[in-house]
């Protein structure tokens, strides 16, 4: 037998990653050896982070904290970075949603690199490699879904040209994760529906991605069987159900490991334009194009490359998420569709897309970094289907 022999990836992650129930009063002593002052970063209910300033100071270590409500727009950094100059922080937490953990990404970063901001952001800056490893950087995740804790991109919104930029560079991968599923026990239904439908995105593309690996594989397929038999039970049970909280937030990492180091695909490709021009939670928007996207890209497949390892992949997925071992991939499809329905996603023209806006958003999304990632070449066509039908 001759097995192929080319076989060639990288594998880059935080550098640790602490995951289990109560860790997060591990955080003092964690914080403690990596700075004196910590720029803490948190979400809309800074209340929430009382009990977690009292252990970083138990500790000795001095905090100043920073709120971001809602995503973060490049001018929320710039101002978080002025924040922690002014405090003379040494390092940074974050402890919030993928919002507060992106924006904490950036204000590390640029704690620690020369120059502007606008200089290292792709599109609208210029795009200059970051030179310098982060200032010391914890993330901890209190939702279930976008897996932020160890990419190593930043979403920034610009208000001013009305996109989404990443700034890229390994640098920006935390110097530790530390996922403690209890932080998500009393999230609110539509946050566990939405942030659970992004993380099973981000297993589903890396999976089927033309740049999975063997490492991202294994790690794609465990988090699939765990989101398969934990989502609905989180959404449905909520703070009672603490061993499927497990598990999402499980999956959501698993997507994060998968996704920085195997890429995307359409959803995202698409997700990106959209949540740029309309204010709409990223997790719903990959929900409702979820579907639309696999059912476009199982047709392209067959017509086109049946030969393509995808089209088992997506077998793999259905049997997973239906857990019938001979499921068929289109099986998929009507799994997900139900959970969509079941969670009560809207189409996507509840944030305000319009039929004329459907030009614009395809030729976005056809230059994404996201979609180089999809299993197939998607014609013009072929993503005007998907959008018309998430519509
Ligand atoms: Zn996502």
């Amino acid at each position: 037998m001759n097995l192929p022999h080319t076989m060639k990836f990288e594998f880059t992650t935080a550098t640790r990653i602490l995951f289990g129930t109560g860790r997060l009063n591990e955080i003092g002593g964690l914080a403690k050896s990596l700075g004196k002052r910590a720029l803490v970063i948190t979400g809309r209910n800074p209340q929430r982070a009382e009990r977690f300033l009292g252990l970083l100071t138990q500790q000795g270590v001095a905090t100043a904290v920073f709120r971001v409500v809602g995503e973060p727009e490049i001018d929320t950094v710039l101002a978080g970075i002025e924040h922690a100059k002014q405090n003379t922080c040494d390092m940074v937490i974050s402890v919030g949603g993928g919002s507060v953990i992106d924006a904490g990404k950036a204000i590390a970063g640029m704690l620690n690199n020369e120059g502007e901001l606008l200089d290292y952001l792709e599109i609208i800056g210029k795009g200059k490699p970051m030179e310098r490893v982060s200032a010391p950087f914890i993330a901890i995740p209190t939702t279930a879904g976008t897996g932020s804790e160890v990419t190593r991109n930043s979403v920034l919104a610009s208000r001013q040209h009305k996109v989404k930029v990443s700034l890229r560079s390994p640098f920006l991968l935390p110097s530790v994760a530390l996922v403690d599923p209890e932080l998500t026990y009393d999230l609110p239904q539509p946050i566990t529906a939405s942030t659970g439908l992004d993380a099973l995105t981000q297993l589903i593309e890396p999976y089927v991605s033309c740049r999975s690996n063997p490492l991202t594989d294994a790690i794609s397929l465990d988090g699939l069987r765990r989101a398969a038999r934990s989502l609905q039970i989180a959404y449905e049970q909520g703070s009672n159900a603490p061993a499927a909280r497990q598990d999402m937030a499980m999956a959501s990492l698993c997507g994060g490991l998968a996704l920085a180091n195997a890429g995307l695909g359409a959803v995202h490709g698409f997700a990106g334009p959209i949540g740029g021009m309309f204010p709409a939670p990223h997790g719903a928007v990959c929900a409702a194009l979820l579907s639309p996207v696999i059912r476009i890209n199982l047709k392209a497949l067959r017509e086109r490359q049946p030969g393509n390892p995808a089209v088992d992949r997506y077998e793999n997925v259905a049997r997973l998420l239906t857990n019938e071992p001979n499921a068929k991939a289109d099986a998929t499809i009507e799994w997900i569709e139900n959970l969509v329905r079941d969670f009560q996603i809207p189409q996507l023209r509840a944030y305000g897309i319009r039929p004329e806006d459907i030009d614009d958003l395809v030729s976005k999304a056809g230059n994404s970094s996201s979609m180089k990632a999809n299993p197939i070449v998607l014609t013009l066509v072929e993503l005007r289907k998907v959008l018309e039908s998430a519509l």
